[in-house]
């Protein structure tokens, strides 16, 4: 454990290197800015830069980068070099506090929805120093936000510090109210829970589908798949368990705090969840995580597929956001207390959350739809796409006691007051019997699960920040001045139950009659990306990232573009992949396969007067049959995409491939999908299902 203890944070100019190599006035305004948000000074920033390269250098690295999110959803970085030529035609190593405090960068090659042709190509990366700079393939990276020179948002993180700002803010009037004098600060906390697949690298590089898409787009169910749950927790292989250990290294290395790792429900999946820590430090690290654990498999010769939906018919994997909010002095605002004080102050953190999530219902969908997470909601193993909360039925008892007046369980026998009463404990709950639950209250954080597992969490973060900031600004705006706290607060909580408990489910998310009474509770279902991104720009949501300041209209129609021109060019390389591996492989492969029984046939018959031949016949007529509709529906597919590219209206267009393109994509797989069912394993082109699921041995 002593090695775990070392090599945790090697990688990382934290605090306590910070501590060792910066002069003592500079390591105070350094922590003055990382704690307080102050600016940070230039002759400060030189000094920091400095010993950032010295201590980079001796641990082996040779260039720099800002390391930033693009609204991409991945990470991306520009190489510098520290080598400075000098007089003598040689060259020193160099970092100003300029270069590490602001970076340049060409925008022009990420998406920006428009906000390019508005504005400058270049844009701007600017530190964000409460994440640690750290040590990657040789490289200082320096975490960054990134913006273009108008001031525009061009990544995830600029809004997600902005959403930090605004709870921040919000909270800080709240907890004021309570008399709280002496907290600095509040932030939000994240733990995501990350689920991938593991694929033998040598069958992943036979399926283009994988390779192109990072999903199959065609395979035939195995004869077993995770009907008998034995993979769940199941003893981890050999090969994997190395991968585990390999990574856990890597990650700690980085100071991030990978701690369980698991088999999950679907063969070959696995989870990894980290410690959680401060929202965007998590974003940070979780953009990390899936980055190694895509370097570290290949170590392995494995390949870490993230996509939420990789094989049809079996497990997605999801990304669990565990959301709290965290004061300076470390409390947990969403922790129930011991006394009545606290448990006021508890349920009214506990309602603004349930507040928010009501009536930002069509934004927390949206920040989790993409492509791919549309083959995972609702689809039995991953919530629906309605949002609503779990509470649990002692939290949910609770709450109807404090709206109605009534005696809470009949234990007490006089009306629940807030800040007069002590709420009773309830025990955390730790099993899985929420799993339904989009958004479950686990005891002292909310889980969201709907998010998908190759998302970042910056999205999702942005929301729940925002949307809790607006509820928390109300009641602010509602209590501050109140001739009688006790009963405002009442009050306010007892009308914030009534308003928004429709959005309170602690049955089955998964069963079909939950739809239909959340319809009838007039709870949204937006099915498919498309369909949830036409809420984004409602009034409602723009009038709450303006007034919090994290995002403008401008920079939501930017989104809004890049997310409906992110979901059609997904559709449309998934498109083309299947046209081409049905017209390049499949039916070639297929038509040989009919080819050689009707030889056999021929020749069966011709050796023996009379043989029936019942095998090859039925096969011939049955996998003809197919293979002419696969030729049909491959046609209708190319002309389905045909009929997109005439499309200019991009919601159009994403509708289009939406309902039309997808369908087509469908009932491809369907046809080619019931002939790999029937042909000689041998000839068909692809590995299947059972080697892609079972072959990590
Ligand atoms: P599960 O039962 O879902 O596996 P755990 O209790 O192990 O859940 O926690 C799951 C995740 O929630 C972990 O990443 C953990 O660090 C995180 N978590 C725990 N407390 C908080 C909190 N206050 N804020 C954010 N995340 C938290
Ligand atoms: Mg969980």
């Amino acid at each position: 454990m002593s090695n775990v203890t070392k090599i945790f944070a090697s990688m990382v100019f934290n605090a306590t290197v910070m501590k060792e190599r910066l002069p003592k006035d500079i390591y105070k305004a350094m922590q003055k800015t990382i704690k307080d948000g102050k600016r940070l000074d230039i002759n400060v920033a030189n000094v920091v830069a400095n010993a950032m390269k010295d201590w980079a250098i001796e641990n082996g690295a040779t260039h720099y980068t800002h390391w930033f999110q693009p609204m991409t959803g991945i990470t991306a970085e520009k190489h510098d070099s520290f080598i400075s030529p000098t007089d003598d035609a040689n060259v020193i190593m160099e970092f100003s506090g300029k270069e590490l405090v602001q970076g340049e960068s060409d925008a022009s090659s990420f998406p920006s929805g428009g906000l390019r042709a508005t504005f400058e190509a270049r844009g701007y990366t600017a530190w964000d120093p409460t994440s640690y700079a750290f040590i990657k393939d040789k490289t200082l990276c320096i975490p960054t936000a990134f913006c273009s020179y108008g001031g525009e948002a061009l990544d995830q993180k600029t809004p997600l510090l902005r959403s930090m700002e605004a709870i921040d803010k919000q909270a800080m009037r709240i907890l004021r109210l309570f008399g709280n004098d002496n907290v600095k600060s509040v932030k939000t906390t994240v733990g995501p829970e990350q689920e991938y697949f593991l694929v033998d690298e040598e069958i992943y590089n036979k399926r283009p589908d994988l390779i192109f898409t990072g999903r199959t787009l065609f395979g035939a169910k195995p004869p077993k798949g995770q009907e008998l749950d034995d993979h769940y927790y199941g003893s981890i292989k050999p090969r994997v368990a190395e991968f585990m250990r390999d990574l856990d290294e890597e990650l700690w290395k980085l100071g991030i705090l990978a701690k369980t790792e698991h088999n999950e429900v679907a063969p070959a999946q696995h989870e990894l969840a980290p410690i959680f820590t401060t929202t965007n430090i998590s974003a940070d690290h979780n953009q990390l995580t899936m980055e190694m654990m895509q370097k570290v498999a290949r170590r392995h010769s494995l390949v870490c597929l993230l996509h939420e939906k990789p094989f049809e018919g079996v497990n997605g994997s999801g990304k669990h956001n565990n959301w709290s909010m965290v004061t300076s002095n470390g409390k947990n605002l969403l922790d129930p207390g011991e006394t009545p004080y606290e448990n006021a102050k508890f349920l009214m953190f506990l309602c603004a959350v349930i507040k928010a999530v009501d009536e930002y219902q069509d934004l927390l969908r949206i920040s989790v739809a993409s492509a791919g997470n549309d083959h995972r909601l609702g689809a039995n193993e991953a919530p629906p796409a309605v949002v609503s909360i779990f509470l649990g039925e002692e939290l949910s008892e609770i709450l109807e006691a404090i709206e109605t007046g009534k005696s809470y369980d009949g234990r007490e026998k006089v009306q629940m007051k807030i800040g007069v009463h002590v709420i009773p404990r309830f025990p955390k709950d730790t099993t899985d019997r929420n799993r339904t639950s989009p958004f479950a209250f686990t005891g002292n954080k909310f889980e969201f699960r709907m998010l998908g597992s190759s998302a970042s969490v910056s999205d999702v973060n942005v929301v729940l920040n925002t949307a809790v900031a607006e509820s928390l600004r109300q009641f602010a705006d509602e209590i501050e001045g109140a001739p009688d706290f006790e009963a405002s607060l009442h009050n306010l909580i007892k009308k914030t139950i009534k308003a928004h408990k429709h959005i309170i489910f602690n049955g089955n998310g998964y069963d079909d009659k939950w739809i239909c009474e959340a319809e009838k509770r007039g709870l949204l279902n937006l099915k498919t990306t498309p369909e949830a991104l036409k809420h984004l720009v409602a009034k409602k949501n723009i009038e709450l990232f303006e007034t919090h300041r994290v995002y403008s209209e401008v920079e939501m129609r930017s989104r809004l573009e890049v997310m409906l021109e992110s979901y059609r060019k997904i559709l449309n390389i998934e498109a083309l992949t299947m046209a081409e591996m049905s017209n390049k492989d499949i039916m070639p492969a297929v038509s040989e396969f009919i080819g050689n029984l009707s030889n056999t046939l021929l020749a069966k018959r011709s050796a023996v007067k009379g043989i029936k031949g019942a095998y090859e016949e039925s096969i011939i007529e049955k996998a003809s049959a197919l293979l002419d509709e696969m030729l049909e529906k491959t046609r209708s597919l190319e002309n389905a995409l045909k009929e997109a590219e005439k499309i200019t209206d991009a919601q159009e267009e994403a509708d289009y491939y939406c309902n039309t393109v997808i369908k087509n994509m469908e009932e491809l797989r369907t046809a080619a999908d019931e002939l790999e069912v029937i042909c000689d394993r041998t000839m068909w082109p692809y590995p299947d299902y059972s080697e892609l699921l079972f072959g990590v041995r």
